[in-house]
């Protein structure tokens, strides 16, 4: 039986996440912006939270944790401190470990840049990557913790999964970032697709989540920092892929 995947908001833009194996009835949250909404889209299934899966120390992904493991009394995976403490962990994960949900395999993927501890989770069998705040659709986090280069090769992981997965960022961002794409890239067919798929899903008050990494891959231009037309765009013709990855998020930081 496939894995079930529920999405749903938490706080004013943070994704809810629940991916849910019928076979052992294990249900994983990724991340726990805030208990509530957890906590309804549980019931609304009749499921019970058995792993909450953490990609990084903010409070806008951690908020709900403590609540959720008093409740539930679940396991809390968490990356290896880096930065700032995360509480209530059973579990610290690195790069390359592997987790179960029930029989769901979860890939652990060290992602930093925007905080020095994030992760992503990847679930291959499910072709799903949970990147939070590292990858968004049309965008990516700003590097508060981490470098440009750091950043970039956080990215470039993410890029080596296959077209066909999906992704599963942690905030609903994306019009603000195929606004600020447009500026960079204004005749990117892929981008211009995507940037009316958007609007039509947002006049619809619909997530623009999950997203294929294809299509990531053709119209998202924190992705496409080594395309030498975003180098050209940005007059920076010859310039290294992580040099003009961190002239597009100082851009955006300004934008
Ligand atoms: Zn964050």
């Amino acid at each position: 039986m496939a894995a079930e995947i529920r999405l749903f908001t938490c706080l004013s833009d943070n994704f809810g996440y629940l991916i849910h194996d019928p076979a052992t009835k294990a249900t994983a949250s990724i991340d726990a912006p805030e208990a509530a909404p957890i906590i309804q889209a549980l019931g609304r299934e009749g499921w019970t939270l058995t792993d909450i899966l953490i990609t990084h120390h903010h409070g806008d992904h951690v908020g709900g944790v403590a609540e959720l493991k008093q409740k539930y009394n679940c396991r809390v995976v968490a990356p290896h401190d880096k930065s700032a403490k995360i509480g209530n962990v059973d579990l610290r994960v690195s790069h390359g470990d592997v987790i179960k949900v029930g029989n769901l395999l979860a890939r652990v993927l060290e992602t930093p840049g925007h905080t020095l501890d994030h992760v992503s989770y990847v679930f291959d069998g499910e072709k799903a990557v949970f990147a939070a705040d590292t990858l968004f659709s049309i965008g990516c986090g700003r590097v508060f913790e981490g470098t440009h280069p750091m950043m970039w090769d956080s990215l470039l992981k993410l890029r080596a999964l296959p077209d066909d997965f999906r992704l599963y960022c942690g905030h609903e961002y994306t019009a603000a970032n195929v606004r600020f794409a447009l500026t960079v890239e204004p005749d990117n067919a892929a981008l211009k697709a995507r940037a009316a798929e958007v609007t039509r899903l947002r006049a619809d008050n619909k997530p623009t989540i999950p997203t294929l990494l294809g299509e990531e891959k053709k119209a998202n231009v924190f992705l496409r920092a080594d395309e030498p037309a975003v180098a050209a765009s940005l007059h920076m013709k010859g310039a290294g892929a992580a040099e003009v990855f961190g002239e597009l998020r100082e851009r955006k930081n300004k934008s």
